[in-house]
């Protein structure tokens, strides 16, 4: 069973992707992580995240058993991230990755924002996570609070509306809705309740139990 969650900046799509994945006994791949790791590969080395030679060659030399999980989650790997994601060259390193961790056996569940669209388009469910950006900057905001960055929420909020617009507008693998995605809105329900919609909705869908 494959299961594909897409949705916008901290909407609560990573959760919701870790849950199912628990629930149901899955693998679980955070696709954004190998876009962060990327770009922290390239701030690294003090190359622009915008060089496309420079980082389609990061990702092609990328090995997702030695990402950093603290380097990977400051905004400022976040905003690169996003840049390095746009390069064609990045997202085709990538593809096979992501592809071969979906298809193992046992399935799995994989969340980013072009997996229903792009990566897994045969997914069994679809699902996209969205909120309206008030909430999704007030949540990313504690989040780096909590990991000790010092940041301002109006930061954070021109922040997310630039990536949200970076992602959609993209010509390679754009953030959008496949179709058959269910969307799934968490401005006004808590992340916790949202899984549990996801869960019972995967059941209905595919008749297989949750086993917890
Ligand atoms: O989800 P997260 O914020 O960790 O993703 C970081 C960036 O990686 C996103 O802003 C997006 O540009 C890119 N990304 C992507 N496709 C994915 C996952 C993430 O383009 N499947």
């Amino acid at each position: 069973m494959i299961i594909a969650v897409d949705g916008t900046l901290a909407s609560g799509k990573g959760t919701v992707a870790r849950g199912i994945a628990q629930a149901f006994g899955l693998a679980h791949l955070d696709t954004g992580a190998l876009y962060r790791a990327v770009a922290v590969e390239l701030l690294k080395a003090g190359e622009d995240p915008g060089n496309a030679e420079a980082a389609g060659n990061a990702a092609r030399h990328l090995d997702p058993s030695r990402i950093d999980p603290a380097a990977i989650r400051t905004a400022d790997a976040g905003a690169a991230a996003s840049v390095v994601a746009a390069q064609p060259a990045v997202r085709t390193a990538l593809f096979d990755l992501q592809r071969r961790f979906a298809e193992q056996p046992g399935g799995a569940v994989l969340d980013g924002r072009d997996i229903g669209t792009v990566v897994c388009p045969d997914a069994d469910v679809k699902f996209y996570i969205d909120a309206e950006p008030r909430i999704r900057a007030e949540r990313r905001w504690r989040e780096l609070a909590a990991n000790g960055e010092d940041i301002q929420l109006a930061d954070i909020e021109r922040q997310l509306a630039e990536r949200d617009a970076r992602d959609s507008s993209r010509e390679t693998a754009p953030l959008m809705r496949a179709e058959d995605a269910i969307l799934l809105d968490t401005t006004h329900l808590s992340i916790d309740a949202t899984l549990a919609e996801a869960v019972r909705m995967i059941q209905n869908k595919t008749g297989v139990s949750p086993r917890n």
